[in-house]
């Protein structure tokens, strides 16, 4: 049985991110300050030249943005976990996926266990996938991406330095 909600004071962080893993905290902080890897944000920072979903509308037939709503909401490419994400919103909060905007969903603590493994099921809030021949690979590019987001990497420091 899930342990009855506490109010928290406000202020005291989520510990439900905190103890999550530190790729999928750091893209779940990532997407709550609006610094993640988002079509808009990167467009903002110069790192794509624009702002379309790579992964439902990768030709930009469409324009379609790739904005933190159409992530959670909207993108065709992760339907399934959408609808789970917001089933257990719902469960939790009495309210569905209209009453919510996403940058109140992720403030709510009560909606983080629902938010992290849909990140985890999902690549929301990573780099796009290599898509133009200038784009090294994966792993270059979403490094590349992750500094323009100013996150450093901190735990895959070089053994022996
Ligand atoms: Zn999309």
């Amino acid at each position: 049985m899930a342990p009855p909600y506490v109010l928290r004071k406000k202020g005291k962080p989520d510990p439900t991110p905190a103890r999550a893993e530190k790729r999928t905290a750091s893209r779940f902080y990532q997407l709550k300050s609006g610094h993640a890897l988002t079509g808009v944000y990167l467009k903002s920072v110069d790192n794509r030249p624009d702002d379309h979903c790579w992964w439902c509308d990768p030709d930009n037939n469409c324009g379609t943005q790739q904005t933190r709503d159409h992530l959670f909401k909207h993108c065709s490419r992760w339907k399934d976990q959408q609808a789970q994400l917001w089933a257990r919103v719902k469960e939790e909060t009495k309210r569905g996926k209209r009453e919510w905007r996403v940058g109140d969903l992720l403030a709510d603590d009560r909606c983080s266990p629902a938010v992290l493994d849909f990140l985890r099921t999902t690549y929301v809030g990573r780099a796009a996938p290599p898509v133009e021949e200038n784009w090294d690979s994966d792993e270059e590019e979403e490094e590349r991406a992750v500094a323009a987001a100013g996150v450093m990497g901190e735990e895959e420091e070089e053994p022996g330095g």
